[in-house]
């Protein structure tokens, strides 16, 4: 694709990289077809073809403002396109830099809201307080906010470290929403990893990953965010940490990337390398470690979800499946495991519709083959699916022991 982007944007290092990426798109739109927004709508420019010529008039002319942010709102980030191009368009980085350019604002009550969840999911005990007063005055709220009120809340914050002494240990990150709707999973994976001789440590002063306000164009917060956790992990590499292991695909997705993002960052840019690179999802140390795990329900039938930032984000695939056939269960076929399942950070609220439009299409997979179990890999995914059935969805690390 040619450019003529501004001198002075080019100049930075955003807009050499936007310029990058515009480029080495070929038009062919073969990214349309897997692209979950585009599926719903049939419109060119809900599809990841239709909004890069969205960003590149935004960033050359700025004269499409409104358009680029209703169809740029409307993507959900889950990258699906970046598995399908051919081309090796890095959309998800493209559309981060376009939604700077944007900016966080909106008018009315959107604008509203999404400055509400942006307080609110970081500051995990108020939203745990709200989560439990929101069981009580669901019928008061809008659609899209009860829609978000857990049906589980944890009854303590964060896992405790490991009791026992291990030669060997991890970091583990805590999250934010997921410490108060899926806390259970951590601190499974205190105990699971105990019994398997293997320590967990956690960085009290660990905050929100920064995802949150990455996806919602705010990048001061984010940065804020980033900065903080980089403060508050680093120290705790020097005790003979294995890794930085997270149980939150979405979360592991923005901390593997904060070498990227700080890179221009002079006091931060070394530590968050360091950071970066020793960071893995659960299930890739897990399939490292090598430890003889087995199933609680040995032979039972499980639908997998494979969330968007695991998948296509974090390009991890096969990994989970093999680890839970390793250890006895049954793996159903699901059609369009490709394709994400609406929740996407805080699309499920601020895109009610199509969040759920999307909650639908997933489910109608998932339950196609009648598992006992659906189990995914991230908090928004499990938290977004269980609204919308009454099979049990889990994280996967719960089926093991
Ligand atoms: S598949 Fe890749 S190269 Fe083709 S239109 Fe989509 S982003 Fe561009
Ligand atoms: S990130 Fe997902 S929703 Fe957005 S354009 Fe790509 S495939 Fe479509």
């Amino acid at each position: 694709m040619q450019t003529n982007l501004p001198l002075e944007f080019i100049a930075t290092s955003r807009g050499q990289r936007a310029d990058e990426i515009l480029r080495s798109c070929v038009h062919c739109g073969f990214c349309n077809a897997t692209c979950p927004t585009y599926q719903l709508s049939g419109d060119e420019l809900d599809g990841p073809r239709g909004r890069i010529y969205l960003i590149k008039e935004l960033l050359e002319e700025g004269t499409n403002k409104a358009r680029a942010t209703q169809h740029l709102d409307r993507c959900l980030t889950c990258r699906a396109c970046e598995t399908t191009c051919p081309s090796g368009v890095a959309y998800g980085e493209l559309a981060e830099i376009a939604r700077e350019e944007l900016g966080p604002t909106r008018p009315g009550v959107i604008g509203l809201t999404r400055l509400f969840l942006q307080w609110l999911i970081p500051n995990h005990r108020i939203l745990r307080t709200m989560s439990y007063v929101g069981r009580y005055l669901k019928w008061l709220l809008p659609k899209p906010l009860a829609s978000q009120v857990p049906s589980k809340i944890s009854k303590t914050l964060g896992s405790q470290p490991s009791q026992n002494v291990h030669a060997r240990k991890i970091l583990l990150l805590q999250g934010c929403a997921q410490q108060v709707t899926t806390g259970d999973v951590n601190k499974g994976l205190v105990s699971l990893l105990d019994a398997h001789g293997i320590g967990v440590v956690t960085a009290p002063e660990e905050g929100c990953c920064g995802s949150l306000d990455l996806h919602l164009g705010d990048s001061t917060k984010a940065n804020a965010a980033i900065q903080r956790n980089v403060d508050a992990l680093f120290p705790l590499l020097d005790g003979g940490v294995e890794g930085i292991i997270s149980t939150a695909s979405g979360c592991g997705v923005t901390v593997k990337d904060y070498a990227r993002i700080l890179a221009d960052d002079p006091k931060y840019a070394d530590r968050a390398k360091v950071l970066s690179a020793k960071t893995y999802d659960i299930s890739e140390y897990l399939s490292q470690a090598n430890l003889p795990l087995t199933a609680k329900q040995p032979g039972q039938a499980i639908a997998w979800h494979p969330p968007c930032s695991l998948q296509h984000g974090q390009k991890i695939t096969g990994v989970v499946e093999s680890l839970l056939e390793n250890a006895g269960y049954t793996l159903v076929p699901v059609a369009d495991s490709h394709l994400c399942c609406g929740s996407a950070g805080t699309y499920s609220v601020l895109q009610y519709e199509r969040g759920e439009a999307l909650k639908q299409l997933k489910l109608e997979n998932l339950l196609a083959a009648d598992p006992q179990v659906i189990v995914t890999a991230n908090v928004g995914c499990q938290s977004h699916l269980a609204t919308g059935t009454s099979r049990p969805v889990l994280h996967w690390i719960e089926m093991l022991k």
